[in-house]
């Protein structure tokens, strides 16, 4: 059976599919077979018509109104001025897409994951001034495919990974991008299930056809990037280059009546006139607010919003030896955890196997050193691909848990909790505006880090 903390995000699924955006939906009328989105024949015509009267592409109306509204260091040039020069957005063509600012605003971003990098991306096409302050080197946040220390170029993916074909807002940004999808489960050869110590196989087929945890979506109507994750966020950030600053770590912000004022690790000061926090709970508490948060916020940020913690071992195997047991590499055992081979799709000879840990059995193996989480996982493994113990493989372990810029994998409140605190955890207080999957009524998807971002920035865009 599955874990308990995937049931945590059992609603996620069914309740966003209900949810309405101010989006064209003809753009999500058609699928392919790999669930990609094609645009209505409509918007196409439609987007067709108006490049053509304006000679002007959409990629390069985006690329020029980015560079044109380049970033300044807001410290000490006061902000809020715009040059006002783009041309209005006349075509919806994505989920958040806001309408052109009458009165355009100065925003810092605390955080370049996708809630910031979606309010960023939208914000900025509409014409205000927006900058972005990450702490990381890199943008992405929870959604980071990792390269190193893989050999023959292939990947695995440390945070989401798998999208399921309602997740309306995903799959429009991944549209919007042009980024190909791939099924996320393998449909051949056979999975396992480890249960009491005991191997059981299960022929693809009838695997992919059933939900992975009650509620969900089939399997099969799961979908990855191409390419690796990455790329969504990536995709943002190419746009949003001139905005975005990295390895900067907020570490205090002021507010007053007209604006807000925040300071970094290094020291620099930034100014605007409204500030979007997406800061994840776990390390919200170590940015100081003048004035402070309101007492539910610290109270969230201080341990009182539950999070599931989450850990992955990848191990890279010069062959792939579960082939000649007719299997695909891909399973789940009651420790609790999912096994994957996220190089099911490619055909070289070396593969990633690949353990998927949450709550507090992630915990539990966070204390190991890594000969001992390889020598566990590797046991368990063998009771149903038994010729494991055979082979050598490179090991690498990545725990949520131990990311600073994170502290844990995804909000998980009881439901107590999240009726007490939901509402204050996403309120704006005064020129402060939050977001993020945990800012969010669901939680542990990308989806709800874009929903989250685009109620934001339409609160900041309807703020004048
Ligand atoms: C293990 C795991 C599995 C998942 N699986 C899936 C999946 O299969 N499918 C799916 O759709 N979703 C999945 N998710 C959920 C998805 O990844 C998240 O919901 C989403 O990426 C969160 O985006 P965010 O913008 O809210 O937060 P984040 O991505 O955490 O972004 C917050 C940003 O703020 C930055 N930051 C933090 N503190 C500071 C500071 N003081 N100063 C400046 N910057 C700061 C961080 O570096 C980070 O970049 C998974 C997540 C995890 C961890």
């Amino acid at each position: 059976m599955f874990l308990n903390d995937s049931i945590n995000l059992e609603p996620n699924i069914f309740t966003l599919e209900l949810v309405e955006y101010e989006y064209d939906k003809t753009m999500f009328k058609r699928y392919d077979s790999q669930h990609k989105q094609l645009p209505s024949k409509q918007a196409r015509l439609t987007k067709k018509r108006l490049n053509h009267e304006t000679g002007f592409s959409r990629r390069r109306f985006l690329r020029e109104s980015l560079l044109s509204s380049v970033f300044v260091p807001l410290f000490g040039c006061g902000g809020g001025s715009s040059d006002n020069t783009l041309p209005p957005i006349t075509v919806r063509s994505t989920p958040g897409e806001l309408s052109q600012a009458q009165t355009t605003q100065s925003i810092l971003i605390i955080g370049a994951g996708l809630s910031g990098l979606v309010a960023a991306y939208e914000l900025s096409r509409a014409g205000h001034q927006v900058t972005l302050l990450e702490a990381r080197e890199r943008s992405g946040g929870r959604v980071h495919t990792i390269n190193l220390p893989f050999s023959n170029g292939q990947f695995a993916e440390a945070g989401a990974s798998r999208i399921p074909s309602n997740h309306n807002l995903t799959h429009g940004y991944c549209d919007h991008f042009s980024l190909a999808r791939d099924p996320f489960y393998p449909n051949t050869e056979r999975y396992f299930e480890i249960a009491a110590a005991q191997a059981s196989f299960i022929d693809a087929n009838s695997y992919i056809n059933q939900p992975p945890w009650q509620g969900s979506v089939n399997r099969s109507a799961y979908s990855k990037i191409r390419g690796g994750m990455s790329l969504l966020p990536t995709s943002f950030a190419d746009q949003l280059s001139n905005s975005i600053i990295y390895s900067q770590a907020v570490e205090s912000v002021t507010q007053s009546n007209s604006e807000v004022s925040v300071t970094t690790q290094d020291g620099s000061r930034f100014q605007a006139e409204r500030l979007l926090c997406t800061v994840p709970l776990p390390v919200l508490a170590n940015i100081e607010f003048t004035p402070s948060l309101s007492v539910d916020k610290i109270s969230a940020a201080n341990g009182g919003y539950n999070y599931t913690d989450s850990s992955r071992l990848y191990s890279q195997f010069d062959s792939r030896f579960w082939l000649e047991q007719n299997l695909n590499g891909w399973g789940n055992s009651d420790h609790p955890e999912e096994i994957w081979q996220p190089t099911w799709d490619n055909d070289q000879e070396s593969g990633i196997l690949q353990s998927y840990l949450r709550g507090s059995v992630a915990r539990d193996f966070d204390q190991l050193m890594l000969d001992q989480q390889v020598a566990q996982i590797h046991q368990r493994i063998a009771t149903a691909i038994p010729a494991i113990s055979d082979f050598t493989s490179s090991n690498f372990v990545f725990s949520w848990a131990n990311e600073s810029w994170s502290g844990s994998a995804y909000a998980s409140p009881t439901s107590s909790q999240a009726s007490q605190l939901s509402a204050a955890i996403a309120e704006s207080e005064g020129r402060i505006h939050f977001c993020g999957e945990h800012a969010s009524n669901f939680h542990g998807w990308i989806q709800e880090a874009l929903e989250s971002g685009i109620r934001a920035e339409q609160e900041i865009h309807n703020s004048v």
